[in-house]
């Protein structure tokens, strides 16, 4: 269940930034998923609730944005989104000539 290393990199990065900063309590933590990056949303943030105990995110919610796959087309210059957490085709001509350009957030 990597989802648990991380809610714990997470926290890591919360708590550091805290110090740096000099922040001793933090009420959000709001973080960018893409569906390609091949993390199940509920099982971190269930991970991350059961970590953040004894941190200064103890009382955090962590909201997560989750980013669909996108791409831009050089057959048709289409620049798209899907559904899925994958593309084997520009959605709107067909073609193979395209770029990934998000999805792979974290
Ligand atoms: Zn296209």
């Amino acid at each position: 269940m990597h989802e648990l290393s991380i809610a714990v990199n997470i926290l890591d990065i919360v708590a550091s930034t805290c110090r740096e900063q000099g922040y001793s309590t933090v009420r959000a933590v709001r973080i960018k998923v893409g569906n390609a990056a091949g993390i199940m949303t509920d099982a971190l943030v269930f991970s991350f609730d059961c970590a953040k105990s004894g941190t200064v995110a103890e009382a955090a919610a962590l909201d997560i944005d989750e980013v669909p796959v996108g791409g831009a087309c050089s057959d048709c210059g289409s620049d798209f989104t899907v559904d899925e957490p994958y593309v084997f085709n520009c959605p709107v001509c067909g073609g193979t000539a395209f770029r990934i350009s998000s999805g792979d957030e974290l």
